[in-house]
Formats: structure tokens, C-alpha cells, sequence
């Protein structure tokens, strides 16, 4: 009697963890997409499009947002990194549980190597999925142009990689779907990395750094620093904004390619 009563718990136990285990698998399939007074039918059809109607399990309006969740994580992967054409808008997708981006780096030197950009990324907390692959010039096909994309995944907490980052004394500008304002330091949407805690403590002793740290956070210090921070800045959100590109409906391999092509 004993006996069944064990085997009945350890019964209950398991089949408790195996559905514990679909439900972390499915929400790593799932993605999410701003709703914009869409209706189911069509975030059902474009995504049918690009992966098939077969490969999506569920499509659930919530909080403002399209849950979808997918068969396979090699489709909310690839989603994420094509973003979503529904009718006339293009739309962002995210991931739920995990973000896997398609990351692009431009005005990278030659001679800085891949291992150095992945370092950089991996002190984020980034997890890197493939290898770095580097552009030429359409004209020029031996001569590098200086972008290089990489596929990733973001660390659980952050939401985006910042605009730019610097390696080896070089300001990068960094693009991904569905980027946001974050700290160039820690990847908090809270503050930026003039009012970072975790920038300024470890440097409260370099006098030239601390004096930076206090220009840097004085909104209104007007500074050359400041000023070339903000061209800096404007500069940055004029590229990306002609940066914008819309990828085909259909066919999301030969969006992939495209993609490809432009970066
Ligand atoms: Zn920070």
C-alpha cells in the first residue's frame, strides 16, 4: 500500500516536471509582437507566410501585445531577426523568454579582430550563436567596408543592445530589431551611462575620470564634451533612421538574403 502510494508521488513528481519543462520550451518558442489594432487573422497570415500556418500553436492577444508561440525555436528565432511585415506595417518581433538577435556592427577597422567584438559583447552577458561574417564593397570585393554581423542572445535581463559601443578606442555603431535607449555600460533602460552606479564607483579615484562622470551627468553643463556627445547622438538617430528598410512579405529565406546583402 506504502509502496503504490510512493510510486503514485514520484509519478505525480515527474510528470510535474515534464510539463514544467514543455512550458519553458514553449514560452522559449514564443515571440511578441506591439499590437497596433491588428486582428488575429492577421498576425496569423503574415507569420503563415514567412513560416508556415502549420508551425504556430497559439496566438493570444494580452496586455497590449501578440503572444505568438511556434513549433520550433528555429522560427521564433528567425522572426526575431527578420521582424514581421502585417499589412502595410513592419513590425518588431521580440522573444519572450530569450531575445536572439541579429546584431550588426559598422565602422569596424580592419585590423580589430572578431574575438575582441565578441569580448565586448560577451561582457554584456551575450551569448554568441555563430560566427562573425564581415562585408566588402560591392565594387570592391576584396576590401572590407567595415560592417560585421553576428548572430546572438541577449542576457535575460536586458531588452536591447546600446547604439554604440567602443572598442580599442573606436565608437562602433551598433543596430538591432527592436533597439531601445539603454546604458552603454550595464544595458539598464533606467539610467544612461553618464549616471551609470556601476560606471562611476570603480573609478572614484582617477580625478580625470571622476570630473568626466560629474560633466557628463550635469544636464546643464554646456561643455565641448557635451555638445559632441549630442551631434554624436543626432548623427547616430538620422543613420538609423534611413537605415530602415522593408523586407519582402514573402519568402522569409529570400529576406534573410536580402538582409544580408544590405548590411
Ligand atoms: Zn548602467
Amino acid at each position: 500500500m506504502s509502496s503504490t502510494k510512493v510510486r503514485n508521488d514520484s509519478g505525480d513528481t515527474q510528470r510535474l516536471d515534464a510539463a514544467a519543462n514543455k512550458s519553458k520550451l514553449l514560452k522559449e518558442n514564443s515571440v511578441r509582437i506591439i499590437d497596433i489594432e491588428f486582428n488575429a487573422r492577421d498576425v496569423i497570415s503574415a507569420i503563415s507566410d514567412d513560416i508556415g500556418k502549420g508551425n504556430i500553436l497559439g496566438c493570444v492577444k494580452t496586455a497590449g501585445q501578440w503572444i505568438v508561440t511556434l513549433k520550433n525555436a528555429d522560427d521564433a528565432e528567425l522572426l526575431q531577426q527578420t521582424g514581421l511585415q502585417i499589412g502595410n506595417d513592419m513590425c518588431t518581433v521580440m522573444g519572450v523568454s530569450r531575445s536572439v538577435l541579429r546584431v550588426s556592427l559598422f565602422n569596424v577597422p580592419t585590423y580589430v579582430s572578431d574575438a575582441e567584438l565578441s569580448d565586448k559583447l560577451m561582457e554584456y552577458g551575450c551569448r554568441i550563436l555563430s560566427p562573425w561574417t564581415r562585408k566588402y564593397y560591392y565594387e570592391f570585393p576584396a576590401i572590407e567596408n567595415g560592417t560585421r554581423f553576428i548572430r546572438l542572445e541577449l542576457p535575460s535581463n536586458a531588452k536591447s543592445l546600446p547604439y554604440a559601443i567602443v572598442i580599442n578606442g573606436n565608437h562602433l555603431r551598433l543596430k538591432h530589431n527592436g533597439q531601445s535607449r539603454v546604458c552603454n555600460n550595464c544595458l539598464s533602460e533606467e539610467h544612461l551611462m553618464r549616471s551609470c552606479p556601476q560606471y562611476l564607483v570603480p573609478y572614484v579615484d582617477n580625478k580625470a575620470t571622476r570630473n568626466r562622470g560629474v560633466l557628463q551627468s550635469s544636464v546643464s553643463a554646456v561643455s565641448a564634451l557635451g555638445t559632441k556627445v549630442l551631434i554624436v547622438q543626432i548623427k547616430l538617430l538620422i543613420a538609423l533612421s534611413q537605415m530602415r528598410e522593408k523586407p519582402l512579405k514573402n519568402q522569409w529565406r529570400s529576406k534573410l538574403a536580402r538582409m544580408t546583402i544590405h548590411n
